[in-house]
């Protein structure tokens, strides 16, 4: 089973590496930008469709 922690988009917290921020890269018509919000290292990637093997 695939988790956040073995994805790309995945940066793990420094002083607690069970949890992280899911970092995506996002575009609209004329820039892109980054959005972050907090997951866990084994939240379950299965049905995450953006999830990308590191
Ligand atoms: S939520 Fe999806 S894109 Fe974000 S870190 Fe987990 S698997 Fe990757």
């Amino acid at each position: 089973m695939a988790a956040c922690k073995e994805c790309k988009k995945f940066f793990p917290q420094e002083d607690q590496p069970a949890k992280g921020d899911c970092v995506r890269r996002q575009m609209d018509p004329r820039q892109a930008f980054y959005t972050a919000k907090p997951v866990s290292a084994d939240n379950n990637a299965a049905s995450c469709s953006e999830f990308q093997k590191k």
